[in-house]
């Protein structure tokens, strides 16, 4: 369990004067919560970090200010003069003085009594704002910063800038960050005091005071000491974390799952196509693995379209000769399904009995499902993260595969391996994107890998080009033409409400103009529908009634038409190239020559018109992986917002790799001398995980 004298840093963001419930649902909307969590809490408040820095210190007198700039003022209020009455456009005015000079403060739309009680007449104010000339006089509309003499430390000489939303003013960021920080309890030092010197970086509290409480401009950048420090701190907790979990799994006494190799034959007998080499080089890594006597952790890496499922498949099957369960896990409902449809003539001809079990299951279906698994009765389930859930109770599980891993998190995984009896289940996580190295250690700590590198045979090249929206008349033509010669079409747009962004073309609109050219041949498939509604519109697809399918990003992952040879994707230039390549692995699956149309709105930027060339030059996912990371750069270096991984809070900083691989190698050499994080700093480290919420992690000791 998490120490009690972190329970501040863990209450909720309420807990902070001047949050309450309306600043609650602003702040949920602008702070980056890690999945999982409904609530911001006080944690939430130091991990949102500022952008920018306003720098107040500049406190001349009047005769001296420079206008245009950022000051801080000692002014006494002179005289009030509001708006007159029936004009609402003319501003309300209060002058002021210094020895110096007179300047008026400037209020538009503002409320009387209010700025009257801010500014009373013949008191002294400390104003911050910009100043400005009008005229001949100076100006400061709309202060930042109104206090008395007595509150003068509540003014931030020194004002951190954070990313907002409509509603939330940078004030009471400032004020709730400042207040954050101060719940931040003593804690032991967990790094290195030589490591810490030697980088002259602070202590964790004093690092993260400077940077909501910067001293100095430089103290809130991201190369600078204490977020470098930070970044660090979270970097080290999650290779712990990893290292942990593999010491764990190696430690552990795992079974060892060998079979006969009859089911695996049967299955190969059933396909109707031979291995490739690497399918079969792949298999022969997981057979070993799995007949060894530590706990199997084992990345399959794969292209689009290289052929993982069979390699799944074989892999569940030697659970199941072993006389276990296996599970297969798959992001969405859409795939688990799309697996369970490809996995079933297959089971059926090995004699495998398969389940699946997805958030649609209820009631008596979901206990007679349960049942069985139960029972042992059930060889193999099939399903989305419903898996997870506590009253899933396998008989014998022995294997889990994960697929499309980089969407599940760290602690799903764990949850999923905790439902193996003696907790010694055998992992197998398979990835579509081809992850360099930097990334996978990010994301999975150093485990083994096994990578598929050719592609199925048969297979024909896609021919991609990038064209600008102006031509989709021309488009639709083409379209016309090969849906005669029995073509079949995805058509992707970003987003499926056009409401927020009346340029974008939504999905919604598409379909209705497809609608419209095309008629009834035309599909629509978005994250909104009912997951009935989902598989209907993919099964058409698949059947071919829809000729064209219309659709968000839903289908990114996974899913199998082979005779789809079409694939349109609109605001190609606001796609990442992972994700660009993953959409165009949909085609390119069947006997029919393939096309990959980007349609972009002009003009393009430099990184999209780079993205959108390197996808007109090749198919090798690692090329492009490693363009990707190039383009990206450090700052947005796993995407993990936008996939609702596990993302970095503080961690996206310069020099990530070279922090990355410190923290790699730091992990490995404390968990040499000191495996159960026992000695005064391993303690220290203890602290350092529960601080990232990688409470998973030291629950492994538990069971040590
Ligand atoms: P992915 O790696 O993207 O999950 P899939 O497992 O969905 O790929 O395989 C894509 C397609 O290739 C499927 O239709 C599958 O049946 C087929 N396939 C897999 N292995 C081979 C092979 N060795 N030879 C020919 N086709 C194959
Ligand atoms: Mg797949």
């Amino acid at each position: 369990m998490r120490p009690s004298f972190l329970n501040p840093l863990f209450a909720s963001a309420q807990t902070i004067s001047g949050i309450g419930p309306r600043f609650i649902l602003l702040l949920k909307k602008c702070l980056a919560l890690p999945p999982g969590v409904a609530e911001p809490r006080v944690i939430d408040l130091l991990w949102h970090m500022p952008t920018g820095i306003i720098d107040r210190r500049a406190e001349p007198q009047l005769a001296s200010a420079v206008p245009g700039s950022i000051v801080t003022l000692q002014l006494r209020v002179l005289k009030h003069k509001p708006a007159p009455r029936g004009n609402r456009k003319a501003p309300h005015k209060v002058t002021c003085e210094d020895d110096t000079g007179r300047i008026d403060l400037v209020f538009f739309h503002a409320e009387r009594k209010f700025i009257e009680k801010q500014l009373p007449e013949g008191e002294i104010r400390f104003v911050s704002g910009r100043i400005e000339r009008y005229g001949e006089a100076l100006q400061m509309a709309h202060p930042d910063y109104i206090v008395a003499p007595e509150a003068r430390d509540d003014l931030p000489m020194l004002e951190p800038v954070y990313p907002l939303t409509a509603g939330l003013s940078g004030k009471i960021m400032v004020k709730a960050a400042r207040q954050a920080v101060d719940r931040v309890p003593e804690l032991p030092e967990w790094q290195e005091s030589r490591w810490l010197e030697a980088r002259g970086w602070p202590a964790f509290k004093t690092a993260i005071n400077r940077i909501h409480r910067p001293l100095d401009a430089p103290d809130v950048s991201n190369g600078a000491g204490p977020w470098q420090r930070l970044a660090y701190d979270e970097l080290l907790a999650g290779q712990l974390a990893f290292a942990l979990v593999r010491q764990n799994m190696k430690a552990e006494r795992g079974r060892r799952l060998a079979g006969k190799g009859d089911i695996r034959q049967k299955i190969a007998d059933a396909l109707p196509f031979k291995l490739t080499g690497s399918q079969q080089t792949a298999l022969a890594e997981i057979s070993d693995d799995l007949a060894a006597s530590h706990r199997m952790l084992r990345l399959l890496q794969g292209d689009v379209g290289s052929g993982k499922t069979v390699v799944a498949l074989m892999t569940m099957a030697v659970a199941i000769e072993a006389g276990a369960q296996a599970a297969l896990m798959a992001p969405t409902e859409v795939l688990a399904r799309q697996h369970q449809e490809t996995i079933a003539p297959l089971a059926e001809a090995a004699g495998l009995r398969i389940a699946l079990l997805t958030g649609r299951e209820k009631g008596k279906v979901r206990d007679a499902i349960l049942e069985r698994l139960a029972s042992g009765e059930t060889d193999i389930l099939i399903g989305t993260h419903a898996l997870f859930q506590s009253d899933v109770v396998f008989k014998d599980l022995a294997l889990a595969v994960i697929d499309e891993q980089h969407r599940f998190g760290v602690h799903q995984r764990l949850a999923l391996q905790a439902k193996g009896a003696n907790n010694d289940t055998n992992v197998l996580v398979m990835t579509a994107t081809p992850i360099p190295r930097t990334l996978l250690m990010t994301h999975y700590g150093d485990l083994d890998v096994s990578k598929l590198t050719e592609k199925p045979a048969g297979r024909k090249p896609i021919t991609t080009k990038a064209l600008p929206l102006e031509s989709l008349e021309r488009l639709v033509e083409r379209i016309r033409a090969q849906l005669a010669e029995g073509a079949q079409v995805y058509w992707v747009c970003p987003l499926i409400e056009s409401s927020e962004l009346t340029d974008l073309a939504a999905a919604e609109e598409r379909f209705a103009h497809l609608r419209q050219i095309f008629g009834e041949g035309v599909g629509l498939l978005h994250g909104a529908l009912s997951a009935k509604e989902k598989d209907e519109t993919m099964a058409a697809f698949a059947e071919g009634t829809i000729k064209i399918l219309v659709a968000t990003t839903v289908i990114e992952v996974g899913v199998n038409v082979p005779n789809a040879n079409i694939m349109v994707i609109e605001h190609a230039e606001r796609f990442g190239l992972a994700q660009l390549h993953q959409l165009r692995g949909r085609v390119g699956r069947g006997s029919r020559e393939s096309f990959c149309m980007l349609v972009y709105k002009a003009p393009l930027g430099e990184t999209a018109g780079q993205r959108l060339k390197m996808m007109e030059e090749t198919e090798d996912g690692f090329k492009i992986a490693e363009k990707d990371l190039e383009l990206r750069g450090g700052g947005e270096i796993l995407g993990a917002r936008q996939s609702g991984a596990p993302g970095f809070r503080v961690a996206e900083v310069p020099g990530y790799d070279t922090l990355l691989a410190a923290a790699s190698d730091d992990a490995a050499l404390i968990l040499g001398s000191d495996p159960n994080l026992t000695s005064p700093r391993g303690q220290a480290l203890r602290t350092l995980l529960y601080v990232f919420e990688c409470d998973e992690a030291v629950r492994l000791f538990r069971a040590a």
